[in-house]
């Protein structure tokens, strides 16, 4: 079957009938198509804890990314900072990453990784007795030979939420051991829920150096976690934000949110060393490059960041609230992290990927009539669900581009 008629393939499976929604895009163009990219130089850094490493204020998330010539055209846009997680598309993204670097001076870019340990219960934060330090450290050596590096810059653990995760001896072990053995210069965490817990506890082992969690506008309770960062950063921890489009621009086919609003927002908190953007174009590489230039932000930036457009969030805050309201027992943070990765960053891989694990039985919600949940952001995951699970049928052979 041709690009094409896989496209469309897709497209009718995740759509459904409506065929309201976007249709998930991705980067497929070759290394060539990327040639035009504009050297932007002298872009605006901050310092990154005690690692001492300046990055400028745009970071590369290469989740989205599904072509090493695009990696290539960041890297000579100015992007230093480049991260990945074991997870995304099956360490392909890791290759990937590594090729796009490739035969580059090693001391000119940063990469990071998420390493995720067997034995990590994503549902509830905690690892299990699978987990075994020998086994984290197989973990992050694989991820190096993906990468084909001599060392990794940075290594998170991810899904940090509780304490005694994050204290876990034998995932401190792990990462002293890392750092001693030079396979990585510097470890934390990435936290998308409970992230105040998981920043506070990273802060009092002294061991984290980084720490990578979800900021945008959408957040609730930000004077709590504004204070947990403060906290790290006095450790010496240096802040990377992720999710900072708070489930990207649009819901389906709603209304067009500002991009530069929604992360000039980000930056506004001097804490954060940088955005890690999940960019997909060299359309967007430049307008985020050019956006750092000036982080003042304009009467019409404040005012669309106030523009309440009902329904136009797809972000989940992680904080599964819902998790003991449905009797089904279904993963709903999940899910409601596949649906924003598939209708607003239009990323169907990850998608994909996040939706397995949730492991869905058939029908999930045909039990109930009406949905028990009473979801923090207001969300309606009921049909949200139903819009979601249909991406199970697609084969990943029409999903991977
Ligand atoms: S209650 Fe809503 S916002 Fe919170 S985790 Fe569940 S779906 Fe996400
Ligand atoms: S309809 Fe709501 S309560 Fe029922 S299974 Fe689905 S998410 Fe759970």
């Amino acid at each position: 079957m041709d690009k094409n008629n896989r496209r469309e393939f897709l497209k009718m499976s995740i759509l459904g009938a409506s065929g309201a929604a976007l249709l998930p895009g991705s980067v497929k163009a070759s290394s060539g198509d990327f040639g035009s990219a504009m050297r932007m130089s002298n872009l605006p850094e901050r310092l990154l804890g005690k690692t001492g490493i300046k990055i400028p204020l745009i970071s590369m998330g290469t989740g989205g990314t599904t072509n090493s010539g695009f990696v290539r055209a960041a890297y000579d846009s100015g992007v230093k900072l480049f991260f990945s997680a074991t997870y995304y598309g099956n360490g392909n993204n890791e290759i990937l990453v590594g090729e796009g670097l490739k035969g580059l001076n090693r001391d000119s870019f940063i990469v990071g990784t998420a390493a995720i340990p067997n034995g990590l219960d994503k549902r509830s934060g905690l690892l299990t007795n699978e987990f075994t330090a020998d086994g984290y450290m197989k973990v992050a050596g694989e991820s190096l030979k993906r990468f084909g590096l001599d060392h990794i810059d940075i290594v998170v653990l991810p899904y940090a939420a509780k304490k005694e995760t994050v204290q876990h001896e034998g995932v401190l072990k792990t990462m002293e051991q890392l750092k001693k053995q030079g396979k990585v210069r510097f470890v934390g965490i990435s936290s998308h829920g409970e992230t105040v817990e998981a920043l506070n506890a990273a802060a009092e082992t002294g061991v984290y150096d980084v720490a990578m969690i979800s900021y945008n506008y959408k957040i609730q309770d930000k004077v709590l976690l504004d204070a947990a960062i403060a906290n790290a950063v006095k450790a010496g921890i240096g802040i990377v934000a992720m999710k900072t489009t708070a489930g990207a621009y649009r819901e389906k086919s709603g209304p067009q949110m500002n991009s530069n609003a929604i992360l000039k927002w980000v930056l506004q908190n001097p804490h954060i060393s940088s955005i890690v953007s999940g960019m997909r174009s060299v359309e967007e590489l430049q307008k985020n490059l050019a956006m750092i230039q000036d982080l003042k932000m304009t009467d019409e930036e404040i005012k669309a960041l106030s523009f309440n457009v009902p329904g136009a969030t797809l972000y989940c805050q992680q904080c599964k609230q819902c998790l003991p309201q449905c009797p089904h027992n279904l993963d709903i943070p999940t899910l409601m992290r596949s649906y924003m990765y598939a209708y607003g960053y239009k990323n169907t891989e990850q998608a994909w990927y996040t939706l397995a694990e949730a492991k869905l039985s058939a029908n999930p919600c045909n039990a109930c009539d009406i949905c028990h949940v009473q979801c923090a952001s207001g969300f309606d995951v009921k049909s949200k669900i139903a819009d979601i699970e249909r991406l199970r049928n697609v084969p990943l052979d029409f999903v991977v581009a």
